[in-house]
């Protein structure tokens, strides 16, 4: 034995146990080291995200791994600020947390609350109660120690509840979060020390829940006044209401062609009045998507159909949903509702081509940096345009000046693949001051509760026949193509006649189409099975090639 391992011999004999000892007193697990469950946002859905903390002898460090943003990493002085706030204790010594997975990345303010807990648990200086469920908390800390409210809290329930978490704690929410809750209970607290005392079990845990309190009576005043205001506006103008009772009764996207003062942007708001009230199911996607959107949307009823209006100055990423982390934009806020696009021809053209891929796919797909975000974008389009520059060129009177040129230039802002997406394309004229007369003496009211009838069983219809037909529910306008067929059920003849009409007038697969959906909803509104040569007929009189109304002019003269 050489001297050197000798000396080691007696070093391992007389300091080893030592250090034995000091180790097997040291609950590693139980107060170095911590794992908090906690929730981030992928679009309207949340993502289960599970904080790792662990204390480290060595220079005084405060870090973030697992793909965290600079906005996650000043979480790191808030947290700091708000445990010594609150008369805790921050560890010496090095902290590293890791969030994972580390794939997803993280961003936002949410995850404040569940670090601040991790630090203190393992810290040692609080405990879950043996036996007690898994504890998962979100919320944003002020320096103070206050629990901030943040968007996306019914979002993040229902995400944790499905990953099987009993007990969240979470600041206040705007409305009663529980009631969508089965499995899971929601803590509400307002401060640090409030959240420390429920998880550690201190007190005993009671729901604090704060509950939006709503006049309902008064909302229904005012509902029942507007209503009425829409449908006086809408006095006389007979095609506009037509073609405003097929779109909705078919999830048609429209596009109101006429002059200015015809009612388009009245014809636009009484098709939110007039489509039946969010299903269930709906409701909640609807009040998901209000969770995490900036803006407030003003419906009055939880049952109440979004309706968006867009300034025509709208950006691509606005009304799409852009930026990083990929915020939701008009589409996405309009889902469920009818999103209405006044002065069509106004809106950049950038702008408008990206409507397309929503409005086929009924979502968007963001993609930005490392993030990949899915919003769902379900809308009725209703778009409203004058026909010129000027506006008159419908009008038999109208004193349109437009040369051919300034009209082809006017309308080529709306690009043909956009312009053939519209089922129904509607051309309005004013309406004349004794047509006015005679329809303000009729009961608008009681029109309008036939016409919201009429939707309602028109939906009804196509509920069914999807049943019958052992397909997922479509509206009409969603039918796939190569379903068209046993949806439409018509006959021989009916197929000649739309074939030789489609061949003569230059149709592209997709106007035919959509002609045979308009058909079928037609059909469906007087309460037909079998699609008519004239429900076929009224349906091409909606799907107006662009160049017609260039001629329209020299057909008045
Ligand atoms: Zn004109």
């Amino acid at each position: 034995m050489s001297q050197i391992d000798a000396y080691t011999a007696t070093l391992t004999e007389s300091r080893a146990p030592k250090i034995l000892k000091k180790a097997d007193n040291y609950d590693m697990k139980k107060s170095r080291y911590s794992k908090m469950t906690t929730c981030a946002l992928a679009g309207i859905e949340g993502v289960p995200i599970e904080i790792e903390l662990c204390l480290m002898a060595g220079l005084p460090a405060f870090d973030l791994g697992g793909n965290c943003d600079s906005t996650v990493k000043e979480s790191r002085d808030r947290v700091r600020a708000a445990i010594s706030n609150s008369f805790y204790v921050f560890p010496k010594g090095k902290v590293l947390a890791s969030y994972s997975p580390a794939a997803f990345p993280k961003s936002g303010t949410a995850f404040d609350l569940a670090l601040a807990l991790s630090v203190l648990e393992a810290s040692g200086q609080i405990t879950r109660p043996r036996g007690a469920p898994e504890i998962a908390a979100f919320g944003e800390l002020s320096l103070d120690g206050r629990v901030n409210t943040i968007p996306g809290i019914l979002n993040r329930l229902l995400t944790l509840e499905k990953a099987g978490i009993r007990k969240v704690i979470g600041p206040p929410c705007e409305f009663d979060c529980s009631k969508y809750l089965s499995n899971c209970t929601y803590y509400v607290v307002s401060n640090l020390t409030e959240a420390v005392e429920i998880y550690s079990g201190i007190v005993p845990a009671k729901k604090v829940i704060a509950k939006r309190q709503i006049d309902l009576q008064s909302i229904d005043k005012h509902k029942k006044s507007n209503s009425a205001s829409v449908l006086n506006r809408l006095a006389g103008q007979e095609a506009g209401i037509r073609a405003i009772t097929i779109a909705a009764a078919g999830w048609h996207p429209l596009l109101l062609m006429g002059a200015p003062g015809c009612g388009k942007t009245s014809l636009a708001a009484a098709v939110a009045e007039i489509l039946p009230p969010l299903s269930d199911e709906e409701t909640l996607e609807v009040l998901l998507v209000e969770q995490i959107a900036d803006v407030a949307t003003h419906r009055k009823k939880p049952q109440e159909r979004p309706f968006r209006r867009p300034h025509h100055t709208i950006t691509a990423s606005a009304l799409l949903g852009g930026g990083v982390p990929p915020k939701l934009g008009e589409c996405t806020l309009a889902h469920c509702g009818v999103l209405f696009l006044d002065e069509l021809t106004e809106v950049k053209p950038k702008a408008l081509d990206v409507l397309r891929e929503p409005m086929e796919l009924r979502e968007i797909h963001l993609a930005r940096s490392s993030w990949r975000i899915t919003y769902p974008a379900d809308f009725l389009l209703i778009a409203a345009c004058n026909p010129c520059r000027c506006g008159e060129r419908l009008e038999a009177d109208g004193d349109c000046r437009c040369s051919e040129y300034s009209v082809e230039r006017h309308l080529d802002r709306i690009s043909g693949p956009l312009y053939d997406r519209f089922d129904l394309v509607s051309q309005l004229n004013r309406v004349k001051a004794p047509t006015l007369e005679a329809s303000l003496q009729q009961n608008n009211e009681s029109r309008a509760v036939k016409i919201k009838a009429s939707v309602e069983s028109a939906w009804e219809r196509q509920k069914k026949r999807c049943e019958r037909l052992g397909t997922e529910f479509y509206f009409n306008s969603l039918i796939p193509a190569e379903e068209l067929l046993s949806f439409m059920q018509m006959n021989e003849d009916c197929l000649k006649f739309i074939s030789e009409l489609a061949a003569k007038m230059c149709f592209s697969f997709r106007s035919f189409h959509s002609v045979l959906r308009v058909a079928r909803t037609i059909a469906d509104l007087r309460s037909a099975d079998v699609v008519t040569e004239e429900d076929l007929a009224l349906a091409l009189d909606y799907r107006l090639a662009l160049p017609s109304i260039m001629s329209e002019r020299s057909d008045i003269a």
